[in-house]
C-alpha cells in the first residue's frame, strides 16, 4: 500500500488513516486511471484535498439518503405526518436544508480527514497494532461511544444556550415531529461541532481504522434512528439507552434528552425526561385521538400560532 503525503521515513507502516482506505479505493478505480492527470501523483496534497472533498461529500450524500430512504420507507410510521406539527411539505425541507448543509460541514471536516491522511492521528492498520489486540478492540469500541456520547451532550447543551441557540442550533428544531431525514438536518456550524467529536477521537486515543469506519457508518445509522418514529426499546433498555422516543421529546419539549445513545449524561445533568410516547403519550396517540374525534380531515394549523402540542412558546 502506498503511504502517502509523508516523505520516506517519517512513517512506518501501519500508522496511515482510515480515510486513507477509501482514497486508496477511489485513486485505484477511478481517480488515477480516468480522471487525474498521469503527472499529478497520487500524493500530492492538493489532490488529496480535492479528493477527500469529493468522496467525504458522496459518502455523506450516499449515507444520509440512503439510509434516510431505508428508515423513511419501512420504519418511519406515515400516520406522524398527520400530526398537527409536521410541517408542510416538511420531508422535501429536511432534505433540501441536510443537503445544503453538507457540503459546507464537508470543509473543516476535510480539513481533518486530511491531518489523518498526513499521518497526524493515532489510527493503526492491524489488530497486532493494538497493544491488547482484540479486547482492544473492542474497548476502543466503548471508549469511543462513552467519549462520543459524552462530547455531543455537552455540546448540544451548549447549543441550547439562549445566547448561541438562534444562530446556529434553531434550524434544527424547526422539526417539532421529525422524520429520518431530519437527522441531518443542521446549520452547518451546528453539524460540524456536533460530528467533532468522532473526528477528534482518533487523535486522541488509539483505534483501527477499518473500525474507525464502520463506527462511522454506525454514528449515521443511530442519527437516523432517533429520529424515525420507531419508539420502541427492548424492555429492561429504556431507562439506559436515548432512542426516537427520548429525542422526539427533545424536538417536542426542547430543553430535556440531550443525548446520543445513552440516557446517562441526561441522568448525570438533570435533564432527563421520561419519553412520552413509553408513557401512551406520544405523538402517535395524539394523532389516533385527532382521527378518533373527526379532527383530522384537513390538516390543523396548530404549529402556525406560534404554540406547541404543550402550551409552551416555540422557541
Ligand atoms: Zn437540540
Ligand atoms: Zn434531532
Amino acid at each position: 500500500m502506498v503511504l502517502r503525503g509523508v516523505a520516506p521515513g517519517q512513517q512506518q507502516p501501519g500508522t496511515e488513516a482510515a480515510m486513507d482506505l477509501v482514497l486508496n479505493v477511489a485513486d485505484h478505480y477511478v481517480l488515477t486511471p480516468y480522471v487525474y492527470p498521469a503527472s499529478w501523483p497520487e500524493d500530492g496534497a492538493l489532490r488529496q484535498i480535492l479528493s477527500l472533498l469529493v468522496v467525504t461529500n458522496l459518502g455523506a450524500a450516499v449515507l444520509y439518503l440512503g439510509l434516510g430512504a431505508i428508515s423513511y420507507f419501512f420504519i418511519f410510521d406515515h400516520d406522524l405526518m398527520k400530526h398537527p406539527h409536521f410541517l408542510e411539505n416538511q420531508v422535501k425541507r429536511e432534505i433540501k436544508y441536510a443537503m445544503t448543509s453538507l457540503p459546507w460541514i464537508s470543509i473543516p471536516t476535510v480539513a481533518l480527514f486530511f491531518a489523518e491522511v498526513r499521518g497526524y492521528s493515532k489510527l493503526y492498520d492491524n489488530v497486532t497494532d493494538s497493544p491488547l489486540g482484540w479486547p482492544g478492540l473492542f474497548l476502543s469500541m466503548i471508549s469511543f461511544l462513552l467519549f462520543t456520547d459524552m462530547c455531543i451532550y455537552w455540546i448540544h447543551r451548549f447549543l441550547h444556550h439562549k445566547l448561541i441557540y438562534k444562530l446556529f442550533h434553531k434550524p434544527h428544531h424547526i422539526w417539532k415531529i421529525p422524520s429520518p431525514f431530519a437527522s441531518h438536518a443542521f446549520h452547518p456550524v451546528d453539524g460540524f461541532l456536533q460530528g467533532l467529536p468522532y473526528h477528534i477521537y482518533p487523535f486522541l486515543f488509539p483505534l483501527h481504522k477499518v473500525l474507525y469506519l464502520l463506527l462511522y457508518v454506525f454514528v449515521n445509522i443511530w442519527t437516523i434512528s432517533i429520529h424515525d418514529g420507531d419508539y420502541r426499546v427492548p424492555d429492561g433498555l429504556t431507562s439506559v439507552i436515548n432512542g426516537s422516543a427520548h429525542h422526539t421529546d427533545h424536538h417536542l419539549f426542547f430543553d430535556y434528552n440531550y443525548g446520543q445513545y445513552f440516557t446517562l449524561w441526561d441522568r448525570l445533568g438533570r435533564s432527563y425526561r421520561h419519553p412520552s410516547a413509553l408513557m401512551g403519550k406520544g405523538p402517535l396517540e395524539v394523532v389516533r385521538k385527532l382521527q378518533a374525534e373527526g379532527k383530522l380531515g384537513g390538516k390543523t394549523k396548530e404549529h402556525a400560532n406560534g404554540r406547541s402540542q404543550n402550551g409552551r412558546k416555540e422557541e
